[in-house]
C-alpha cells in the first residue's frame, strides 16, 4: 500500500492544509535551531508557486489541551517570514497566501484525535498535506483524524523521510550495518530486537555496551551497567545469532575515575576495568574493528552516541566512526541514515550532519519506526490513497 504525493494533485486554485511540525527548541523567546523550519521551505516554495492559499497547522509544546499563551505560536511568525521569505499571516481569515494558525494542542480535541475536531480542521481547505513525519507517531486529529475527510498526501519533507528509511532498513542495499549506542539498554530494546532481525552487523556502544558485556561475564566496574537487564541482553544476542546477525560489542574501552569532561583516562581491554573505574568511550581498537566492517558495508543506520560525547574527550569514539560514515558516504560507497534523540547533536558535534545521506529531525518517531512500529501518520496516507484509488 503506497501513500499519495504533492505531484498527484493538481494544486491550482486550491486551499492546502499543511500540517507541519514547528515545535522548535526556544531559549529566552529566541529559537536555537531552524533545521526543521529550514526543511520545510522546499514544501512551502512548491505550494506557494501552485496553490491559492497555505494553512499552516503544528503544534507546540505541552498545553494540556488549553489555549496557554507560553505557548501560542504567534511569536514564530516573523521568524518563518524570515527563513522562508514570504508574508505570513496569523490565524485564520488573514489576506495572506500564507496563514499560520494557532497551536493545534490548544484544543483537546487534537490528543484526543476528536472526530469533530478533525471536521472542524478539514473544513478549512480542500487538500490535506502531512509533512510533519516528527509528529506521525501520534495518531491525532490534525495527523490522522483529518485524513478521513479530505485528500490526503505527503509533503516533501515527509517523502524524503519515509525514504530514506525505506531504503534504510525496509529495502537496504546489503551489507546493512546498525550503529546504536546511547545510555540505555531498557530504552532501546524493542530497536534492538528488530535490528538484530534486519542487519548484518549490530555495533554496539555507549552505556548500553556494558550490560551486554555484564551479560557475557566481563567486568565493568563503575560503568552505567543495567544488570537487570542482563538476561534480556543475552536474550538479544541469541536472537541476532539465529537471525545470522554479528553483535559488535568493544574490544576497549576509554575509562576514568571521576566522571567530567578532560578527566584522566586511559584505555584498557574489555574486562580489564578495576573496580574504581567506569567505561566513557570505546577505545582505539573497537574504533579501528568498526572502521573496517563499515568499509565492507552498502548501507548504515545510526541512533546514539558511542560514548559519553558530551564532554571532551570521550566523543572520540562517536565522532571517529561519524567521519568514516561521512567519509564513505562522501565518496558514494554508503548510503547511511541517522536520527532518533541526542544522535542530531552528536553527529554535529563530530562535524558531519551535512555529510551523511539523510538526517532525520524526528525524535519518537525516528525511534518508533526503526523499532518496527507502523507510525498512525504514515498509515492515514496509506490508508487515505488507498480509498481515493
Ligand atoms: P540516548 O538518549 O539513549 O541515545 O543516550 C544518549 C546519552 O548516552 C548521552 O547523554 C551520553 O552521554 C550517554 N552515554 C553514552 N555512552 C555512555 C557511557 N559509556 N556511560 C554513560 N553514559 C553514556
Amino acid at each position: 500500500m503506497n501513500y499519495k504525493t504533492l505531484r498527484d494533485f493538481d494544486l491550482k486554485g486550491k486551499t492546502i492544509l499543511l500540517r507541519a511540525d514547528l515545535n522548535v527548541p526556544v531559549q529566552d523567546g529566541n529559537v536555537t535551531d531552524f533545521t526543521r523550519i529550514d526543511r520545510l521551505k522546499p514544501t512551502i516554495d512548491h505550494l506557494k508557486n501552485q496553490a491559492k492559499k497555505i494553512i499552516i497547522l503544528s503544534h507546540y509544546g505541552r498545553p494540556k489541551g488549553k489555549v496557554d499563551p507560553e505557548y501560542s505560536l504567534e511569536f514564530l511568525t516573523p521568524v518563518l517570514e524570515q527563513r522562508w521569505e514570504a508574508k505570513i499571516g496569523f490565524g485564520s481569515g488573514t489576506q495572506e497566501q500564507i496563514s499560520l494558525l494557532e497551536n493545534v494542542r490548544f484544543n483537546a480535541g487534537e490528543e484526543e484525535n476528536d472526530k469533530a475536531y478533525a471536521k472542524e480542521l478539514a473544513s478549512l481547505g480542500d487538500l490535506f498535506v502531512n509533512d510533519a513525519f516528527s509528529a506521525a507517531h501520534r495518531a491525532h486529529a490534525s495527523t490522522e483524524g483529518i485524513t478521513h475527510y479530505l485528500p490526503s498526501c505527503a509533503g516533501l519533507l515527509m517523502e524524503a523521510e519515509i525514504n530514506a528509511l525505506t531504503q534504510a532498513l525496509e529495502a537496504p542495499t546489503k551489507p546493512v550495518m546498525a550503529v546504536v549506542g546511547g545510555a540505555k539498554v531498557s530504552t532501546k530494546l524493542s530497536v534492538l530486537n528488530n535490528m538484530v532481525q534486519k542487519v548484518d552487523y549490530l555495533i554496539l556502544g555507549g552505556g548500553m555496551a556494558n550490560t551486554f558485556l555484564h551479560a557475557q561475564g566481563h567486568a565493568i566496574g563503575q560503568s552505567l551497567c543495567e544488570k537487570d537487564m542482563a538476561d534480556e541482553a543475552k536474550h538479544i544476542m541469541d536472537s541476532a545469532q539465529k537471525a545470522g546477525c554479528n553483535i559488535i560489542l568493544p574490544v576497549d574501552q576509554v575509562v576514568v575515575r571521576e566522571f567530567k569532561e578532560n578527566a584522566p583516562h586511559e584505555i584498557i581491554s574489555v574486562g580489564h576495568i578495576t573496580d574504581d573505574q567506569e567505561s566513557m568511550d570505546i577505545g582505539p581498537a573497537s574504533i579501528q574493528e568498526i572502521e573496517k566492517l563499515l568499509e565492507g558495508c552498502k548501507t548504515v543506520l545510526w541512533n546514539g552516541p558511542m560514548g559519553v560525547f558530551e564532554m571532551k574527550p570521550f566523543d572520540n569514539g562517536t565522532n571517529k566512526v561519524a567521519q568514516k560514515v561521512a567519509e564513505l558516504t562522501k565518496s558514494k560507497k554508503l548510503m547511511s541514515v541517522a536520527g532518533g534523540g541526542d544522535t542530531v547533536s552528536a553527529l554535529d558535534n563530530a562535524g558531519v550532519v551535512d555529510d551523511f545521506s539523510y538526517i532525520s529531525t524526528a525524535g519518537g518517531a525516528f525511534l518508533e519506526w526503526i523499532e518496527g512500529k507502523e507510525l498512525p501518520g504514515v498509515s492515514a496516507l496509506k490508508q487515505a490513497a488507498s480509498k481515493a484509488a
